[in-house]
């Protein structure tokens, strides 16, 4: 059985580990590897090191550090099926989609390597007599990364590009559930030149976790992952006087108003339901169907949701993989089961897929349950899996409200061809990430990713400028070089420009 360890200081190591998880093929059901699980004295030694790396690579020029990020993201590019394989193997996403995953986490390091620019700070030329105030930014020192099973790739790229590039060191703990590529990751940053202990890696669970969140040495935490870890993360880490951003769970709504295509909108509503087995943050889980596009809607949609080609992450004719693990899939199975009790109308069930080859894999088939109401558990739950469900609405403001009273407020989307409908609902969801006809409305790595609400717990969205804002701190300066006149005047008043 393959052992997979952590990376600190350049190299692989065990450390003082002696527990382990086990790491699932979720296509065969089998396990295919251990992911040893951190002790507190390992988080300690990654500190150990990053601090030591600090030191250096804070007062490495930038110059020298976009070299090094530009090496960076062209392996990455050239290993690109390599990793997405790796993705699809322990996530069980079709290669595709892992492509896609590792190009979205690309466009990040694109992003970081114009770091120059991000860190420009501000002049203003004689703000009092001889006065002259600028401004700039420094590295905070060693960043923390927690991410989940979901884009093990991508998520983490979310982070770590941004903060080296800032000239932060980085400890990452990424989920025990697909940990393989993120020792590759390390691996390429050693190949494209970053000095030892700059990006290290732990793995671990809440021992790991809890190490972080209370080690003095560590000054920031990004974490993305569910809710109610995202609130605790925000909690403890703060009490810990950490600067924290933490990104919890969704329940992205698409509202369907009676004037848009239905053809487009249901086509994209399959995609955004059941793409990568619906275990996507922005996946569309609810969809609210206005008026008199209730009926037409499920008819238009049923046969996409039962067209959609399940099987194997590696068969490429699969369009959908399984879920991470049988406790996922037995989880969104009960799902299904409670809908179904409390008075939905399983449309397309999926509960009973059977995938011939790979009979103890952890497939769940696509699933559109109708007429759910807001009380329901499949509704008030984060079901993570490819459910999708329909409920209805009379109005554009009823559909608006039905959002706004959902806990999460992470994406949304809207299908119309009205414009004025669009930009009423772009107004009023106090949601982070609206689309307009498109489902999926992940930011460009150069605008920041955030939801609203128990969507995300802190002050700064993730990436792109609120990225660089995270990892650094300002200073503003104010500066004087005494020659004759007002420059050398003092007085005991509160200062004011002459
Ligand atoms: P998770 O919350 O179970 O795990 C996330 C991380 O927290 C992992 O590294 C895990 O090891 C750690 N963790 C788990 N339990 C913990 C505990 N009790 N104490 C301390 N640490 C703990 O999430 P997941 O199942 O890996 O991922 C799916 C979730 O992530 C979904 O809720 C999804 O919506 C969310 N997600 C959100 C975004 C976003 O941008 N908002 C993006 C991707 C995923």
């Amino acid at each position: 059985m393959r052992t997979i360890e952590h990376w600190i200081g350049g190299k692989l190591t065990g450390g003082a580990s002696t527990r382990s998880s086990p790491v699932w093929n979720p296509a065969t059901g089998e396990q295919q590897a251990e992911v040893l699980l951190a002790e507190a004295s390992d988080v300690n030694d990654a500190v150990e090191v990053a601090t030591d790396a600090f030191a250096e690579w804070s007062e490495t020029s930038v110059s020298r550090r976009v070299k090094v990020l530009f090496a960076f993201r062209e392996l990455v590019h050239a290993r690109l099926n390599e990793l997405a394989e790796i993705v699809s193997d322990e996530h069980g996403k079709v290669l595709s989609d892992a492509r896609g995953e590792v190009q979205r986490g690309l466009e990040v390091v694109e992003f970081a390597c114009g770091i120059p620019t991000l860190l420009k700070g501000e002049y203003s030329d004689q703000v009092s007599t001889g006065v002259d105030s600028f401004s700039f930014r420094q590295p905070l020192g060693v960043a923390a990364g927690i991410t989940p099973f979901n884009f093990p790739i991508m998520v983490p790229m979310w982070m770590h590009p941004v903060a080296i590039a800032c000239g932060n060191t980085f400890i990452l703990k990424p989920s025990e559930r697909d940990p393989s590529v993120s020792n590759v990751v390390a691996q390429v940053w050693a190949e494209a030149g970053l000095p030892d202990g700059v990006f290290n890696v732990v793995h671990g669970d809440k021992t790991a976790v809890d190490a972080i969140l209370d080690h003095p040495g560590i000054a920031a935490v990004s974490f993305v992952g569910s809710t109610p870890i995202a609130r605790y993360i925000h909690e403890r880490g703060t009490a810990s006087h950490k600067r924290v951003q933490a990104l919890g769970g969704a329940k992205n709504h698409a509202v369907v108003l009676p004037d848009a295509d239905l053809d487009f909108a249901t086509d994209h509503l399959a995609a955004a339901a059941f793409g990568s087995a619906g275990e996507r943050c922005m996946a569309i889980s609810a969809t609210v169907a206005v008026g008199a596009a209730g009926d037409a809607l499920i008819e238009v949609l049923n046969p996409k949701a039962e067209a959609v080609r399940v099987g194997a992450g590696r068969d490429p004719a699969s369009e959908m993989g399984p879920v991470v693990t049988a406790d996922a899939r037995d989880r969104i199975l009960g799902f299904i089961d409670s809908g179904e009790r409390q008075g939905a109308t399983v449309t397309v069930d999926g509960r009973d897929i059977r995938i011939p080859g790979y009979e103890n894999g952890f497939f769940v088939g696509p699933t559109v349950l109708d007429h759910v109401g807001t009380e329901m558990d499949v509704y008030t739950n984060e079901v993570f899996g490819p459910v999708l469900s329909v409920l209805r609405a009379d109005t554009v403001e009823e559909a608006i409200d039905l959002i706004n009273a959902n806990p999460y407020g992470n994406g949304t989307a809207v299908f119309t061809s009205d414009g004025g409908a669009a930009r009423q609902f772009m107004r009023g969801v106090q949601v982070g990430m609206i689309g307009i006809n498109v489902p999926v409305p992940v930011p460009m790595a150069f605008y920041s990713f955030g939801g609203w609400k128990d969507s995300l717990f802190g002050d700064h969205h993730i990436h792109g400028p609120e990225g660089v804002a995270f990892y650094t701190r300002g200073k503003i300066i104010t500066s004087r070089w005494p020659q004759g006149g007002h420059s050398r005047v003092a007085s005991l008043d509160m200062p004011t420009a002459v």
